[in-house]
Order: structure tokens, then sequence, then C-alpha cells
């Protein structure tokens, strides 16, 4: 078989970059090798990037108008989004609807998992796994989103992201209205737990930078947040993933361009990854209808770069200890900082001079 773009992964990432290049009438093909998966996930994705990315909501879903943050000392900010809202899905939904959109386009959609990948000057060579036979498959560029744990990466020997580690659960026993955020190192060093609601009940979990001690952590923090309302033993859908921690490094190698969290681009700090998944999609397809790889390095940087490498500062810096949290907490409590940030979170306002406003609150605060 022989196509001008194999797709390697049909989650966020692949299916948009799928997409926009089939809309251009360019042969695509996606392998996805279990559709019916549902990857562990809050589902959480700004309204804003529906339009954007011209999504239609047919797909069941819960709008949120409300984040709580809750520091180390128990102090609790609720932030009223003003307008804008979060968009929860369930992921098997929203990624089925994101390749059904694709096909649309003219996708071919296989279901075959990716074994391994071979790179010649002018073309790349995939060995694919359909329904236990092996078929070799030609293609002039290769988009790997295959995720955290990219094949693609293995096969061209490039390291491994690195991550941070999540172990998560649902229950439909209890329920919210606000995607909670709750800061404490003695059960997310480094990272924040989360309750979120979900289209029923909702998911809970908790990230570390080590893989060691989530379920203790975890158990922690449902003490913490639920008291006797609830025990770990009770919730179910427990599973552990990991998340990439950006680098910023990997974007292209030769005709494989890596995309979403094969290529590590997640947020720091709110580990929000959906929508950029989608925007490396995007941005890696209109380089390869360019004709030109090297141009999707460059859309990324333009428009993303400052943001994450500011992001990634913040994270070091204010969730290394409680002491430090508390402050970023007294920083979250000023109304112009939770506008500015919810415009660049919510409404991914993409203007330097917001930017720059945003980072000057933190450096006034910290002088
Ligand atoms: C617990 C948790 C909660 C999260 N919550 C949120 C949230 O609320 N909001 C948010 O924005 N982000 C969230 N994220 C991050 C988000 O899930 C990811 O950043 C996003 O899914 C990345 O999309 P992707 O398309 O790059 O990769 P994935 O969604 O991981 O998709 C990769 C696809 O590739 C397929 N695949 C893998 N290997 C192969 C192979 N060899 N052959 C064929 N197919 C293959 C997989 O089956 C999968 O469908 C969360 C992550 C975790 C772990």
């Amino acid at each position: 078989m022989r196509v001008e773009v194999l797709v390697v992964g049909g989650g966020p990432a692949g299916a948009t970059a799928a997409r926009v290049l089939s809309r251009e009438g360019r042969s695509v093909m996606l392998l996805e090798r279990d559709p019916e998966q549902a990857k562990p996930c809050g589902g959480g994705i700004p309204s804003t990037a529906f339009d954007e990315l011209e999504i239609p909501l047919s797909i069941p879903y819960k709008s949120i108008g409300t984040i709580s943050l809750v520091s180390p000392s128990d102090r609790r900010l609720d932030i009223d989004l003003k307008g804008g809202s979060i968009i929860i899905v369930e992921r098997k939904d929203f990624d089925s609807l994101l390749r059904g959109l694709a096909a649309e386009a003219g996708t071919e959609i296989l279901k075959a998992r990716l074994d391994s990948v071979k790179t010649h000057g002018s073309y790349v060579e995939a060995l694919v796994n359909r329904d236990g036979r092996l078929e070799k498959i030609l293609a002039d560029y290769l988009i790997a989103a295959d995720g955290v744990n990219s094949t693609v990466r293995r096969a061209l020997s490039i390291a491994p992201c690195e991550s941070v580690y999540t172990l998560s659960c649902r229950t439909e026993r209890i329920s919210t209205q606000a995607c909670e955020f709750w800061f404490r190192s003695d059960h997310a060093p480094g990272l924040y737990s989360w309750v979120f609601p979900k289209l029923k009940g909702v998911s809970i979990g908790t990230g570390s930078l080590t893989p060691k001690e989530t379920r203790t952590f975890l158990k922690r923090f449902i003490d913490r947040r639920f008291n006797n309302e609830l025990s770990l033993n009770e919730a179910h859908s427990l599973r552990g993933y990991r998340i990439p921690y950006w680098q910023g490094n990997l974007y292209v190698k030769g005709r494989v361009l890596f995309v979403g969290d094969a290529a590590g681009q997640v947020m720091p700090f709110t580990y929000e990854g959906i929508y950029y998944a989608m925007k490396s999609g995007e941005f890696a397809a209109r380089a390869i209808l360019e004709g030109k790889p090297g141009l999707y390095k460059k859309l990324w940087k333009r428009r993303f770069h400052s943001r994450f490498r500011f992001m990634k500062t913040i994270e070091r810096f204010f969730l290394s200890d409680d002491r430090r949290m508390e402050q970023l907490f007294d920083i979250f409590r000023r109304e112009e900082v939770q506008e500015a940030s919810m415009k660049l979170w919510l409404v991914k306002d993409s203007n330097r001079g917001s930017l720059i406003r945003y980072i000057n609150f933190f450096r006034k605060f910290l002088n």
C-alpha cells in the first residue's frame, strides 16, 4: 500500500491532522490500534476550542462555569469563568467524533497497530499489524500521534518523553459542579490532585513526579477531599497513566512529524493536553501541505512556545513546596490575575502583549 500521509494514532492529535490533510485532498491513512478504548482523562476542553477547530458539539457533554482551587492550608478560591466554560466530554465519544470528521473528509481509517518504522530518503516504510497479519505501508510522510508511549519514537531510537505520573478513578456516587484543583505535597508533590465532573459522577485523580506511592497519594487525597463520604476501594476504573512533561525538543525527524503527547506537547502546570494535541496536529498537517516539514516547528513556536516556557517556570517555582503553593494562591486571589489567567487558558489569547502583562503580575509579586 502507498499513501501520501500515514497517521499513527487516532486520538485528538492524529484525528485532527488527518482531517486537515484530507480536506485538502491528500491521500491519508490513519491507524488506530483500539478504537473502543477510553483513555483515562479528565476530558476538560475550553469551549472556544470547538469553534476554533470547527468541531460540532454533537456528543453528550457537560458545560462547567466554575473552577475551584484549594490551597495546602484549605483556603478555597472559586473562580467564575464569566461566560467562558470548560466542556467535559467522555474521551471515547470525543475521539470517535474526531475520527468520524476525518473519515468524512476522506481519511481511510484502519484498525491496526503500528509495529515498526524505517525512514528512507524520500519515503517512510511502516510495518503494520492488522488482525495478526503484518502489512507494509509506504508513505511520503508519517505523523506520529501515538501518545506518550509512542512506538514511532521507540522505532526511531528516540528516548521516551519525560513524564509525570497520574493515578485516577471514577465514581457515580458523587457529583460536583466545578472543576476542582487541590494542592498539597502530601498527596500531589510537585503537581495537583483533581475532582472533575463527568457526565455521570466524577473523575478523581492525583499526579506526582515519581511513580512511587501514587496509590498512597490518591488515598490520602480522597480522605482529605471526601472525609468519610468515599473510600478508594469504592471507586472504580482505577488507572495509572503518564502525562508528558514538556521539553519542546521534538518536532520533526526527516519525514516523520511528532505531534501531541508523542511530542510531549502538554501545557506545564495545568497539564492540559487535548487542545494542544489538536493544534499540533493541525500545524503538522499545514507544514506537509506546504511541502515544508520544518514549518511545523515554526508555527508551534510562534503561537505557543513562550507561554509553555513561562508555565514551566511557574510550575517549577511554585509547586516545589507547600509554602510556595500558598504564595501562588495569594497571587491568584487578585481579580486581575484571575481574569488574565482565564483569558490565556480558556480564550487561548495568543497576543504577545497579554502574555507579557501576565508575566509581569508574577514578577511584581515576587519582587
Ligand atoms: C489522567 C489524565 C487526565 C487528563 N485530563 C486532561 C484534561 O482534562 N484536559 C486535557 O486537555 N488534557 C488532559 N489530559 C492529557 C490528554 O489526555 C492528552 O494530552 C491527550 O490525550 C493527547 O492526545 P494525543 O492524540 O496526542 O494522544 P492520545 O490521546 O494518547 O492518543 C494516542 C492514540 O494512539 C493510539 N496508538 C498508540 N500506539 C499505537 C500504535 N502502535 N498503533 C496504532 N495506534 C496507536 C492509541 O490507541 C491512542 O488512541 C489528561 C491525561 C491524563 C493521563
